[in-house]
């Protein structure tokens, strides 16, 4: 297995910069794929051209930043500023943008294998939710369990995510369901290590059973949870599970609009199991991404086009909860901004794996492959608020990269498998 390595601590990192070793000069790169285009039109209407690969690159990264991706011919000329720049030959690879991971559950207790085996035998998810189980059957585990044991399965998971390839993660609380037990998911998610974790306040995962109704417990949510989350600072983000039979339409707006009130961003899970409204919302109140979108229609597709939503895809959930997948070929060609992530939760996608996400977005959604590569990098970082900052190697953002193990052709092929053998987050190795 592919090692992690312990990222510099910040007593090392003064010491780099002390023997100048804050520039470093990565050549000898055979085709860095830059997505310099595809940044550029902000992950719409992704075609093969905007991967804008440069052959025989190189590229200077000071501090953290790229300050220049290009030819190494041209790059080499740049004596004064690469006499004092530490060297790394990458001896002909190819490179790419690191991937984000705009959707993740990282966070959670225990694990639902007896539920996985009821819905295969012909059980609905709802009716399992009814019966005690679904996301309310991760809350007595998560509950249970001290925020350091809860901190070690979060840095093994997102382990796994970074020898694929991601230094950006998203951790989503939700399975507390009571201030302190969300609180202490989210500070677990906190401690981790390695790639950057943007956390997500879930607090309307579900209704808990100490609350009569959804409206009940929302304003609870908005009373004493978000005042507090904000003076804490746990989370900036808030996310609610816009479902029948969870929240519905009115009740999410009230919720949504107090937190945009409170300066939160927003997230929604939008039109899964039914067409609840979600993804209206998001276009209406400006969330960052509406995630899921099983069931828009022709309408939402073109609202949520015009606006600045990012449509997070998770066809991986889709696959475990076997129904449809969302209409991605109409959303990209309508221009709308589509990312995919992979839901990793224990319920109904207890799988991290990437490749499985891109396989399904290119067999079952037809998302040409360099529309699953956009959307892992340009499209999943405008989903989690750096649009400007991570996505690809252009000047001026975050080096964050990985070195692929053969050419970009063989990303998203084979299950279980990234051809990936090296990752960089802002010029330091990880892997
Ligand atoms: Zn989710």
């Amino acid at each position: 297995m592919k090692k992690v390595r312990k990222p510099a601590s910040k007593t090392d990192q003064k010491m780099m910069r002390k023997k100048d070793e804050t520039i470093v000069f990565f050549r000898g790169i055979g085709s860095a794929m830059t997505l310099a285009a595809a940044a550029e039109k902000q992950g719409r209407r992704i075609e093969m051209t905007d991967l804008s690969p440069i052959e025989n690159a190189a590229m200077i990264v000071k501090d953290g930043r790229i300050i220049a991706c290009g030819p190494e011919k041209e790059l080499a000329k740049k004596k004064a500023l690469l006499k004092k720049a530490r060297e790394v030959d990458l001896k002909g690879r190819t490179i790419l943008p690191a991937f984000s991971e705009c959707h993740t559950h990282l966070i959670f207790a225990g694990n639902r294998a007896g539920e996985f085996e009821r819905r295969n035998q012909g059980e609905s998810y709802q009716s399992i939710a009814r019966s005690g189980g679904g996301i309310l059957a991760t809350v007595e585990p998560t509950r249970a369990t001290k925020e350091k044991d809860l901190a070690k399965v979060g840095q093994r998971r997102a382990d796994r995510f970074l020898r694929q390839g991601v230094t950006t993660i998203e951790a989503k609380s939700g399975y507390g369901l009571d201030v302190e037990t969300e609180f202490k998911m989210l500070k677990a998610a906190g401690t981790v290590r390695g790639p950057r974790i943007v956390r997500t306040f879930l607090g309307a995962h579900a209704i808990p059973k100490d609350f009569a109704s959804a409206e009940a417990y929302i304003n609870h949510l908005i009373a004493e949870a978000l005042p507090r989350l904000k003076g804490e600072g746990h989370a900036c983000r808030v996310d609610i599970f816009v479902e029948d039979g969870y929240f519905n339409s009115a009740v999410s707006k009230k919720y949504l609009q107090a937190a945009k009130e409170m300066g939160f961003d927003l997230v929604v899970h939008a039109d899964q199991l039914t067409r609840s409204g979600g993804a209206a919302l998001a276009v209406e109140l400006g969330a960052r991404s509406a995630d899921h979108l099983i069931q828009v229609n022709d309408h939402d597709v073109k609202a949520l086009a015009k606006s600045d939503v990012t449509c997070v895809l998770l066809p991986s959930s889709d696959l475990y909860m076997n129904c449809a997948y969302p209409p991605a070929r109409k959303m990209i060609e309508a221009g709308a901004r589509v990312a995919l992530a992979t839901d990793f939760n224990p319920g109904s996608c207890p799988s991290q794996d990437l490749a499985l996400v891109g396989v399904l977005a290119r067999i079952q959604m037809k998302m040409s492959l360099a529309q699953v590569i956009s959307a892992y990098t340009v499209g999943a970082a405008y989903a989690l608020g750096f649009g400007r900052e991570l996505g690809a190697l252009t000047e001026g953002r975050k080096a964050d990269f990985s070195v692929l193990d053969g050419d970009h052709q063989e990303l998203f092929l084979e299950i279980g498998r990234m051809p990936i053998s090296e990752v960089y987050r802002e010029g330091e190795r990880l892997v």
